[in-house]
């Protein structure tokens, strides 16, 4: 190897030696005596210049060539310009911006260290960078995350038989299941989560899935999807996490006389998988066939996060509530209970088996997580907090049209209002914003003097337009 492509002990890309291309831009290199690369585009002009030159190929020594000096190849004499300390002469392949570090090669070892693995509380930290309100929720996942690669780091270790003697603690699966209202950000923190740490994210939604055999996705394609989103790197799949949403679909059905192929029987099926199992399947494919080859995927340090809006829990709470308080208070109790917005926060196990959950399921999901229904003001914080905050995009746009938009807080109170009437939590928001922007995405490019876009309170109750200021 070239010692300048070894320098300080990292591997570089070669450098085409006729047009300075790196290999990740003009692809693999042919190696010619003296220590020259060329890239294939640069090899073939060379052939067809010669050829159009009327040479005799068969009769050329490639090693005697002096391309430089070939006058029927203009192009061969691009990028030439070498620098005045001689340091990348001809044959001295020099290591240019252009060059990127060559991918090292995968080492043999655990496929995280214990300093790796994000603290808790920086995990939280990033998450609220993005993660509006949902303080518990964050705290809680971040330390089931931390734990969780900890207990894979352990598991890591314990494979290649370095756990410290007498190490016979095994650490459980912290699975999650997660429980809020519709939009009230349980994807979005998932999906936020599984960025940060960079791992592969499958979702999958539970009102799919079927007993084997019957129709619908069966269970072992939450595995493939994770599969392909690992790009089909299977120990990258068995480091990621899998969020299974509408989890609370497949509740026990109450009466019911036919066999429950969606319900209780996804439930007992996902058991093996929650716990950690091999199974077999499809590579590129979430359907068997005799055509996909199969890969063996072990869901033992996959995560599994379960999530759902669970209707008609909180009823269940506030029952078990009324009755295990004191007795003689029962409806001021009741009353208390019917207002309280959070009640969901205060689920137990109990309450789980009672809307129908089997309780080897409610087992392999030690950590419950509860979300809180978004209020106004935390609606109107996500507009304009979050990193990628919608209001900030539409700032942004409009910026490329060199026009400031300008929201009131009288407005964004009405945006905010407005949502929570739709009952689909900050989803509503977006919804909300593009029936209203329409027109003045639209409008606004028309006219090159208009330098600020004021929306006002008046403008979206439709009693008024926005408030439009001219440049100058
Ligand atoms: P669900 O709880 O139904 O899974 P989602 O996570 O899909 O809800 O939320 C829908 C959208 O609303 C997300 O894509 C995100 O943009 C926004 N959102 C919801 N909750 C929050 C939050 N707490 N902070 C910031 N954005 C949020």
């Amino acid at each position: 190897m070239n010692e300048k492509e070894e320098k300080d002990g990292q591997e570089y890309e070669k450098i085409c030696y006729i047009c300075r291309r790196p290999e990740s831009k003009a692809g693999s290199m042919i190696m010619l005596p003296g220590n020259m690369c060329l890239c294939h585009d640069c090899m073939q002009k060379a052939f067809d210049s010669m050829m159009g030159s009327g040479m005799d190929l068969s009769k050329i020594d490639l090693s005697k060539i002096d391309l430089s000096k070939i006058p029927s190849m203009p192009y061969m004499n691009m990028n030439f310009n070498m620098p005045a300390d001689g340091t990348d002469q001809p044959g001295d392949i020099g290591i240019s911006k252009k060059q990127q570090l060559k991918k090292k090669k995968k080492k043999e070892g655990p496929e995280f260290s214990l300093k790796d693995i994000p603290a808790p509380h920086v995990i939280k930290r990033r998450l609220d960078e993005y993660v509006i309100g949902q303080e518990r929720a964050k705290k809680a996942v971040s330390v089931a995350v931390y734990n969780h690669y900890k207990r894979v780091y352990a598991e890591d270790m314990r494979e290649l038989d370095n756990a410290p003697d007498g190490d016979d603690v095994r650490i459980e699966k912290s699975n999650i299941l997660m429980i809020g209202p519709t939009g009230s950000g349980k994807t979005y923190l998932v999906k936020t989560l599984a960025r940060l740490l960079d791992v592969p994210l499958a979702i999958a939604d539970a009102t799919s899935l079927t007993e084997a055999g019957y129709i619908g996705d069966d269970i072992e394609s939450v595995v493939s999807k994770l599969l392909a989103a690992s790009g089909n790197d299977v120990s990258r799949a068995e480091h990621g996490i899998i969020f299974i949403d509408e989890i609370d679909k497949i509740a026990r059905k109450k009466e019911t006389n036919t066999r429950d192929v969606s319900g209780e029987s996804v439930q007992q099926e996902l058991l093996k998988l929650l716990e950690g199992s091999s199974v077999e399947v499809p590579v590129g494919s979430n359907q068997k066939n005799a055509l996909s080859p199969m890969a063996t995927v072990n869901t033992d340090n996959i995560l599994f996060i379960c999530g759902g809006a669970f209707p008609e829990l909180e009823n269940i709470i506030r029952e078990r509530l009324t009755k295990t308080s004191s007795m003689g208070f029962g409806a001021q109790l009741k009353d208390r209970y019917e207002k309280d917005e959070n009640i969901l926060s205060q689920v137990t196990n109990e309450d789980l088996r009672a809307f129908g959950m089997i309780p080897e399921f409610l087992g392999r999901l030690p950590v419950t997580v509860t979300l809180e229904k978004l209020t106004e003001e935390m609606l109107i914080r996500i507009l304009q907090e979050p990193k990628n905050a919608i209001l900030k995009q539409y700032i942004r746009l409009l910026a490329m049209d060199e026009v400031k938009l300008v929201f009131e807080e009288d407005a964004l109170r009405w945006i905010a209002g407005e949502a929570i009437k739709r009952n689909t939590g900050a989803r509503a928001l977006r919804a909300i914003l593009e029936e209203y922007m329409l027109d003045i995405m639209y409008e606004v490019p028309k006219d090159p003097g208009i330098g600020t876009v004021i929306i006002t309170r008046s403008y979206l109750e439709k009693s008024g337009g926005p408030l439009i200021q001219m440049r100058g």
